[in-house]
């Protein structure tokens, strides 16, 4: 579909829906609700659905409590996704990130199917593509979205407020994946009403003492240091979640605070699920983090910043994820810091 195409199917008034991955995080949700601020503005009926529920951090962002979480109201959300006009995919590369949404997705043949996103490898499902794996966010890609349609001036204060928070947490507060580009746009969305210092101190001075307290124990009690591979990781158990009363978003973060230990080039949180064992996995530089989690837990993301899942116990991925280090040894031996070398 040409983008003239879209704009005219989007210059009248349609059903549509707004999905983002499972566990959305701050890219997933800012992107969503940035772009519902412009569409709801244009007069569409515009619905927000995500596979699982999101971190209360963002409950602040204009338009949040209006998300349909699949997990706790699956009928209602898939019927939205069957009886869309137009439905987006936004910061996610294939139909498996949305769990059974992808199957409400396909079978909905008859709408424009639209995917924003910045992961590597897109599955190509959609009737419009803008696929950068380059962007910081998916969020940068909205704003670049709106420019090309020419609507760019329809950006709102809380649309602005939404995409900045993308931005500010998928580049660590600007530390990944950064460019001039990023910083132009940044800077329009501070002049369309974001105000930078209320969203970071919404966004980082706001932890819980569980979510304090979550990131001490892994690092204190569990933290594994491989200095011959340059991998750190860390873990936490079911037991842990319940102890430590740790609630979903607590443990966003504490991978890279394990990747920040001077000489790790690698760095690993496994977390067990109530279904699963999820990694998420963390590089500096060349390594690609990407590469093992597609390779071994079937997973992807970005080349440093990546997620997969297992579905053996947390010893026995444990076990395998160390398992798997010799065979990137060429990539991540010889970075051995003198000071984790205890041996
Ligand atoms: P996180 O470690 O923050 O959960 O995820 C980091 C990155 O990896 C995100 O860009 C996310 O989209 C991706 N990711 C996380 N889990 C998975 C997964 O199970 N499959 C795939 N394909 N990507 C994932
Ligand atoms: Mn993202």
């Amino acid at each position: 579909m040409k983008l003239h195409e879209l704009k005219q199917q989007l210059s009248l008034p349609k059903k549509i829906v707004l999905t983002s991955h499972r566990n959305p995080d701050g890219d997933a949700i800012g992107s969503m609700l940035g772009l519902f601020q412009v569409l709801i503005d244009l007069g569409h009926d515009v619905r927000l659905i995500v596979p699982s529920d999101y971190p209360e951090a963002f409950n602040w962002l204009a338009g949040c409590r209006k998300m349909i979480v699949h997990d706790r109201r699956e009928a209602e959300a898939n019927s939205r996704v069957e009886q869309a006009d137009i439905i987006f995919s936004l910061d996610y590369n294939a139909l498996d990130r949305v769990d059974n949404l992808g199957a409400s997705i396909r079978k909905n043949k008859s709408a424009i199917k639209v995917l924003i996103d910045h992961h590597l490898y897109p599955e190509p499902f959609a009737d419009y593509e803008l696929s950068d794996t380059t962007a910081s966010s998916t969020c940068e890609l909205i704003v670049d979205f709106l420019d090309s349609l020419e609507w760019a001036d329809k950006l709102t204060a809380a649309g602005a407020t939404c995409l900045y928070t993308g931005i500010l947490t998928d580049t660590g507060s600007f530390k990944y994946a950064t460019s001039p580009k990023l910083f132009r746009t940044v800077a329009r969305l501070l002049e369309a009403g974001a105000n930078d210092y209320d969203i970071q101190n919404r966004i980082f001075n706001n932890n819980s003492l569980a979510r304090l307290k979550a990131s001490a124990y892994c690092i204190h009690e569990t933290l594994v240091v491989l200095p011959e591979f340059a991998t750190a990781y860390a873990t936490l158990d079911q037991d842990d979640y319940k102890r430590l009363n740790i609630r979903r978003g607590d443990t966003d973060g504490i991978v890279n605070r394990i990747l920040s230990l001077k000489g790790i080039v690698f760095a690993a949180l496994i977390t067990e699920q109530k279904d699963i064992v999820k990694l998420s996995l963390r590089s500096l530089g060349d390594f690609s983090a990407q590469q093992v989690a597609t390779e071994h837990f079937n997973g992807g993301g970005h080349k440093n910043a990546s997620g997969g899942r297992s579905n053996v116990s947390l010893k026995e991925t444990v076990k395998k994820f160390e398992s798997i280090l010799p065979q990137y040894e060429h990539e991540l031996g010889g970075f051995i810091e003198p000071e984790l070398n205890t041996k």
